[in-house]
């Protein structure tokens, strides 16, 4: 598939039964896990063994896979809901259909069969993009790729993978050929036992129960049968779909955290009267009602959109608004929620100051508020570089 062919919904649910079967899921698998798994920076693997099963993994990808077929409107609708129980837990989630898409969308039938793996639950995979010197500026990366016979061999080190001291299989861009820039670039489907490949945890205040990692690669041996014919511009088109579920995941937090604020505002008395009696908390709230809305309406426009077919040059507007807007917001409404709570919310009673800290990784990645506002001036028409 080349990036300007896409994958539409070939079936369809009945959303509102499929939202509260996720919502439900969410419950039962979220909710038990992800205190625990925050507190011990570890990821609990059963976790993704029970999304698996599901249904969850793969929602986009073909029956044929073991996929769902159904649309990015879907797999918003299943970000959203558990992100509303932790965003954490979601996004392994999202890690394994935005590197499972990788093999299952450009892969050769081997290829396709990890994929196939993935959605099964039997196979975790990691997005292994970022580099310590190559951030928002995926064509600077370094990792390369040497071919040497029926191998290649690769060099180099990764920074931030979600995951990559728990995936088995490494989808990793590296670079193949360094005369031809950004075209030069192809993904490799790595095993992480392979020798030569190292990974260590990276300690982070957020992203906790999905934990990042260092991982390096050292004169790694990969079977030419493991390069994917994909590189920096499937990466990119990628990160369109991926945006609308970061958009989608960030809607669920913040509904979370106003759903908390709202109710704590009711019960939590001073002065002989709730605190949300007083109309500039009142107010806040109402604001960040609002916040909730817009990125609803974004976050669902955009993916509709997705799923109607059109060009993702087409879309490139919708999808980075609607992906400012809710890291934007959710970081003005968790802050709104941890004011509300006071000096309670400071401390390890309330869940304010968690909601807060968890928010503070939206704007960074699947690239940055200043990415997205580029990107939106350039489809603007200005001459922004
Ligand atoms: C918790 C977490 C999980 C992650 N998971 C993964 C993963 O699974 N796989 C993966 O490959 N990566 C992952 N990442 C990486 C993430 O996508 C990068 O951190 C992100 O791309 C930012 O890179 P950086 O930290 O190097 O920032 P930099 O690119 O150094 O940016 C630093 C600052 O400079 C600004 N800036 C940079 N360039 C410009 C410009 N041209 N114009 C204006 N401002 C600019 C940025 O907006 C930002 O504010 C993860 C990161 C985190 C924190």
């Amino acid at each position: 598939m080349s990036t300007t062919e896409r994958r539409t919904p070939v079936n369809t649910v009945d959303r509102v039964a499929f939202r509260d079967m996720c919502a439900e899921f969410a419950r039962r698998e979220v909710g038990p896990r992800w205190q625990e798994a925050d507190r011990t920076k570890t990821f609990p693997r059963d976790f993704y063994v029970a999304a698996a099963k599901a249904g969850l993994i793969g929602i986009t990808a073909d029956e044929s896979l073991g996929g769902a077929g159904l649309g990015c409107y879907e797999e918003a609708i299943a970000m959203e809901e558990m992100s509303k129980v932790n965003p954490n837990l979601a996004v392994s989630v999202l890690v394994q259909n935005v590197a499972g898409s990788i093999l299952y969308e450009y892969g050769t039938p081997e290829q396709r069969e990890i994929a196939r793996r993935v959605i099964a639950g039997e196979c975790m995979v990691a997005i292994t993009v970022t580099e310590p010197e190559a951030g928002n500026d995926v064509a600077g990366l370094k990792t390369e790729a040497v071919r040497d016979g029926d191998h290649w061999v690769l060099n180099g080190m990764k920074s931030f993978i979600t995951l990559g001291g728990d995936a088995d299989v490494l989808v990793t861009l590296a670079r193949v050929d360094r005369a031809s820039g950004r075209n030069g670039m192809a993904f490799f489907a790595v095993d992480r036992r392979s020798p030569g490949v190292t990974t260590k945890q990276i300690e982070t205040y957020v992203n906790r129960p999905a934990p990042t990692y260092r991982v390096t690669f050292d004169d790694v041996r990969v079977p030419e049968a493991r390069r994917v014919d994909a590189g920096f511009r499937e990466i990119m088109a990628g990160f369109n779909r991926e945006r609308v579920m970061v958009a989608a995941r960030w809607l669920g937090h913040m509904q979370n955290a106003l759903n908390w604020a709202r109710e704590y505002a009711s019960v939590r008395h001073q002065f002989g009267r709730p605190i949300g009696a007083n109309q500039s908390i009142a107010f806040q709230l109402a604001q960040a009602h609002v916040d909730v809305e817009a990125a609803r309406h974004l976050t669902y426009h955009a993916a509709a959109k997705w799923d109607s077919g059109v060009p993702i040059r087409d879309l490139i507007l919708d999808v980075s608004s609607a992906k400012l807007f809710a890291t934007q917001a959710v970081v003005r409404v968790t802050q709104t929620a941890l004011h509300v709570g006071g000096g309670w919310g400071l401390t390890e009673e309330l869940p304010a100051m968690r909601l807060a800290l968890d928010a503070l990784v939206a704007p960074v990645t699947v690239g940055s508020w200043e990415i997205q506002l580029r990107a939106i001036a350039r489809e603007m028409g200005l001459p922004c570089d």
